[in-house]
């Protein structure tokens, strides 16, 4: 099967101009100006003119099987569907347990990794969830990341958080180590996601395993770093050393009225001072529980997050913040993709997968979404549904 785009503004990240665009099964295979329609071929043509065709999205944080629990078992957040997260123009998945690693399991969130490949779009996963030691698939962190295609980190291990496992340094510098390895020897990224809380102790973890060992500061993958204003401190000058950053996209009304830095103004304000945009890249924490709770740490009340939030906020990066369009994707695609070792993702490029999102002109809502070479939304129409949705 053929897809054509044609005359759309292709921004791959980088401006690359008017050009068209040849996906031949699940791959690109052109990228060209005026690519003549291939004759005697079955081709589907979309005509993009006056459109901007991106690479698709990359989520490199989302509970795929739902989250939550921290209010009780009916407070289990459901699992994702996955026009969840094509809506949200989003192609690739990584998958992780959260605080509820002992109801939900590495097992199952393989499988729901598969499944969401079956249904058409890119799924990984970390193995792991909050809590160290990591509760692995195979017995060890490295045989997980070596044996099993759809793990490609450990995480998201929690930290200076109340929920967190509370593990030693030397606990945290030892699983960090066997992810590296694991990696290593795999060819993956064996990236540590580390889920970052609000306590004191902030990023002293990751500094002094930086600080000590041979580990480089990119083998961490720490998130909701825009949690709240020290933390995102604290983030910046952490950035300055090289680390990198990753701004959770969902959040709350009240969340931000406490003084959560919105991602889009976090990813303005992270390059004025100096952070490389390499470093930063956002993800949702989709399907995953935005719990509240009261100074005592008593939970008192549960959201869902929305995958759609991702790209929600590279929006109001370019429309709110004035940040170009290729500086704002690059945290949902080239960036993420590189960090996680993706190879053929996030960038619009010959021989790379057929991930690519058109966006209309002006205001840049998501018009059509295509995932490995098939369309699973076009002007704005659901094509594609899970196995299960309506
Ligand atoms: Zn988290």
């Amino acid at each position: 099967m053929l897809t054509l785009i044609k005359n759309g503004e292709v921004y791959g990240p980088d401006y690359l101009g008017k050009q068209d665009i040849l996906l031949a099964g699940n791959k690109i295979a052109m990228i060209e100006k005026n690519i003549p329609i291939p004759q005697g071929l079955e081709t589907k043509v979309i005509d993009a003119s006056g459109k901007k065709v991106v690479p698709g999205f990359i989520d490199s944080h989302v509970h795929l099987l739902g989250g939550g629990g921290e209010g009780g078992f009916k407070t289990r957040t459901p699992e994702i569907t996955l026009t969840d997260i094509t809506k949200g123009g989003v192609t690739t998945v990584v998958g992780c347990l959260g605080t509820d690693g002992f109801t939900r399991d590495m097992k199952s969130l393989v499988a729901k990794t598969r499944g969401l490949e079956e249904e058409g779009i890119s799924a990984y996963c970390y193995t792991g969830s909050y809590q160290v030691p990591v509760r692995t698939t195979t017995g060890s962190i490295q045989e997980d990341l070596i044996l099993i295609d759809k793990i490609i980190g450990v995480g998201e291990i929690a930290l200076s958080d109340h929920r967190s496992s509370q593990p030693t340094v030397a606990e945290l510098e030892r699983l960090t180590a066997e992810a590296r390895v694991g990696g290593i020897l795999s060819g993956k990224a064996g990236v540590v996601n580390i889920h970052l809380g609000s306590g004191k102790r902030a990023l002293q973890y990751l500094e002094e395993i930086i600080d000590n060992t041979e580990i480089p500061p990119t083998q961490f993958l720490p998130t909701h770093m825009n949690r709240d204003e020290d933390l995102f401190q604290k983030a910046l000058a952490y950035g300055k050393k090289g680390g990198l950053m990753d701004f959770t996209t969902s959040t709350t009304k009240k969340f931000l009225a406490e003084g959560e830095p919105k991602c889009s103004t976090a990813l303005l304000r992270a390059l004025k001072a100096g952070i490389k945009l390499e470093q930063i890249t956002f993800s949702s924490d989709g399907q995953g529980s935005l719990p509240d709770f009261d100074e005592h740490g008593n939970y008192i009340g549960l959201q869902v997050g929305k995958v759609t939030s991702l790209y929600d906020e590279v929006r109001d990066a370019v429309l709110n913040e004035e940040l170009e369009l290729a500086t704002a994707l690059a945290v949902i695609t080239v960036n993420p993709a590189k960090i996680l070792k993706l190879k053929s993702k996030g960038e619009i490029k010959k021989g790379h997968d057929g991930d690519l999102v058109i966006l209309e002109d002006e205001s840049l809502e998501i018009d059509t979404v295509i995932a490995m070479g098939r369309v699973m939304i076009e002007n704005k129409e659901i094509l594609v549904k899970g196995t299960f949705e309506d």
